[in-house]
């Protein structure tokens, strides 16, 4: 049943990263007064990170939290409005759609789903001090700190190969840690890697620490065996983690199409499976996964967005 409803919008906009941020800056200069719903981990991915190099216009690089919240700013200046929290239940079987907000009900004629893609972590308990210095969930973003460093990767799958290779341009070695003995990853992609003469292959073994929480960077790991227990400490200056992505759209379960690992399926532009519903950035693309890539996106959605909105005559 649903509780009393307090507003009715003509786009709310599911994140506050990258993506959700452009729809904002986009939909709000398009005069639409969108609303921002900001979500678990406001700011998205680039809120875990430290210095942004590749982010076009920033010569000296950026930290990622400003970046974030630049783009903020710059949706708020012209008319986007945010509010802290997460949708908890979403009913898109009719228009108005509507969304519990923490549990409250609001209604939108449009909705851009910009909820990203969560890195899944090792989920030891000095990760979270340690992301961001000497941590990474990501070797395009982060690989070029790394030059002549010790680099390791952990996982197994087609992101960790892609990965250990990328990162085989900055380290002086890379090794490659999973949990098996067999990969997940692509035929071809583990071959890359197991040709690469800079990467050691590490099997059965998984991270048993990261050190140093004191020193508040990655100075190396502790590897467990996990076939003799055994454990081995190894000297490490970068940490990919690339054990995979989480999509954010549980709450959309049976209502949107998702492929089979949870993403939105993209029916063309920005549109999904439902009439009205637009994705933008993470949670569609396990692709790309760049900051740029996601803006582009959250603008994409906005136009469409837009459109569709003046198509039905909703002004
Ligand atoms: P994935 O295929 O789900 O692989 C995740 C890997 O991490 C697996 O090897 C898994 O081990 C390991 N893992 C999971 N949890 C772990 C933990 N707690 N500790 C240690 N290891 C853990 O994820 P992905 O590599 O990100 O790929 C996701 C999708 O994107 C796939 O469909 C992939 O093909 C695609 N992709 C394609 C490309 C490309 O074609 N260029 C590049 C990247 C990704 P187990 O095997 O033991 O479960």
């Amino acid at each position: 049943m649903l509780a009393s409803h307090k507003d009715m919008h003509h786009v709310v906009i599911l994140g506050s990263g990258c993506a959700g941020h452009t729809a904002a800056i986009y939909s709000s200069r398009a005069n639409l007064q969108p609303l921002v719903i900001s979500g678990h981990e406001p700011g998205g991915q680039l809120s875990l990170t430290t210095e942004v190099e590749n982010f076009p216009g920033f010569v000296e690089g950026i930290m990622g939290p400003e970046l974030v919240e630049n783009m903020r700013k710059q949706a708020e200046r012209f008319g986007a409005t945010y509010r802290s929290g997460t949708v908890t239940e979403a009913d898109l079987s009719q228009r108005p759609f509507r969304l519990n907000v923490d549990g409250e009900w609001i209604e939108t004629q449009s909705l851009i789903v910009a909820t990203g893609a969560s890195a899944r972590w090792l989920d030891l308990p000095e990760e979270k001090k340690l992301i961001g210095h000497g941590l990474s969930s990501c070797a395009t973003c982060d690989g070029f700190f790394y030059r002549d460093k010790e680099i390791m990767v952990i996982g197994g799958g087609d992101s960790a190969m892609e990965e250990a290779n990328f990162l085989t341009k900055f380290g002086r070695r890379v090794r490659l840690v999973h949990r098996r003995e067999e990969f997940r990853a692509s035929k071809i992609m583990l071959q890359r890697v197991m040709d690469n003469p800079k990467i050691e292959i590490i099997t059965n073994h998984v991270v048993a620490t990261v050190h140093d929480v004191e020193k508040g960077h990655v100075t190396g790991v502790t590897l467990r065996n996990v076939v003799t227990g055994e454990t081995t400490d190894s000297e490490v200056d970068g940490l990919f983690v690339a054990i995979g992505h989480i999509p954010n759209t549980k709450v959309f379960n049976g209502q949107l199409e998702l492929d089979n690992d949870g993403y939105i399926v993209s029916h063309g532009g920005a549109r999904t499976s439902i009439d009205g519903v637009f994705h933008a950035g993470d949670v569609q693309d396990k692709i790309y996964r760049q900051a740029i890539t996601a803006a582009g996106a959250g603008c994409m959605a906005a136009i469409e967005a837009e459109r569709w909105l003046g198509a039905h005559g909703i002004h």
